[in-house]
């Protein structure tokens, strides 16, 4: 790569550290310097200091231990080898895309049908077991997925479709009827990073950012992006359900919590420390998020 002209600049005494010019424009790296992620050290020389909360984490190995089991009154429907929706959605996640189709010929209590729902596959679910088809409709409207009774996009069928190859005389078996995917917009695309920029600024109070649940003013680096709408309850990954939190917050919360569940919370246990603003942080974050989801396209 040769050299950038526009990113050829000298800073704070500084040249191009590398021949086609920095990596960052101008006004990034000074912003980037004072927010502490790029750090002039002692001995004269510069480093890019990069912190844990900006990474999404690291890839699963083959070893999945951090996956947690199921509990009673947690996802357990009373289906005796329900497996947790997590595990299946990262099975999904590792080997589709949006839009494929899943199909589970043991479907029993339809994780796989929910799992591949909440992630925009299409899925086929069979079961020997009767009860299935309600179990399917029940956990898709507790998960707030699909309607409940008789919706019109869940086909139902007792028939066993019968082969057609080389035996012409049996009936014809329809051809799956795709459902086509909705692509998700523009403004549903939004990375963590782009997602935590928007919010932080919303939130922002001088150079600090308001937690939302508790109202403590800390510097961006301390706060985490959470959902406002617990993902077990069916809150999506946008940023019109996401919200910056500092970590007793967001550790407070986990995945059981609303937004309002946890200001009551922290309420009762004395651990607000300024509701007006929290309660101001909170509605810029809104506003700002609807703004995205208008202006974005
Ligand atoms: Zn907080």
């Amino acid at each position: 790569m040769g050299a950038r002209p526009n990113l050829c600049f000298e800073w704070r005494g500084f040249r191009n550290p590398h021949p086609s010019g920095w990596r960052l424009s101008k006004e990034r790296l000074e912003e980037e310097y004072q927010k502490g992620n790029v750090v002039i050290r002692p001995d004269g020389n510069l480093e890019r200091r990069k912190y844990l909360d900006d990474y999404e984490g690291i890839p699963v190995d083959d070893f999945w231990g951090d996956i947690p089991r199921l509990t009673d009154g947690n996802e357990r429907s009373g289906y005796p080898t329900q497996k947790p929706l997590a595990l299946y959605e990262r099975i999904i996640l590792a080997s589709s895309n949006p839009g494929d189709l899943v199909l589970d010929p043991f479907a029993g209590c339809a994780t796989t049908p929910v799992a591949a729902e909440r992630l925009g596959r299409q899925w086929v679910g069979m079961d020997i077991w009767d009860g299935a088809i309600d179990e399917v409709r029940r956990r898709m409207a507790d998960s707030r997925q699909l309607l409940t009774d008789a919706n019109p996009q869940i086909v139902y069928a007792t028939i066993p479709p019968e082969r057609t190859d080389g035996n012409d005389d049996g009936p014809e078996v329809p051809d799956l009827a795709l459902r086509p995917q909705r692509q998700p917009e523009h403004w549903e695309r939004l990375s963590h990073a782009e997602m935590r920029d928007i919010l932080a600024s919303a939130q922002a109070n001088g150079d600090s950012v308001v937690c939302a649940g508790c109202g403590i003013q800390l510097p961006v680096r301390y706060m985490e992006l959470d959902h406002r709408e617990p993902r077990k309850d069916g809150g999506q990954n946008v940023i019109t359900n996401r919200i910056l939190l500092c970590g007793p917050c967001n550790g407070a919360k986990s995945a059981n919590l609303t937004l309002s569940g946890l200001v009551r919370h922290n309420r009762r246990l004395g651990f607000e420390v300024d509701r007006g603003l929290a309660e101001l942080a909170a509605i810029r974050a809104r506003d700002a998020a609807q703004r995205c989801r208008d202006t974005i396209r």
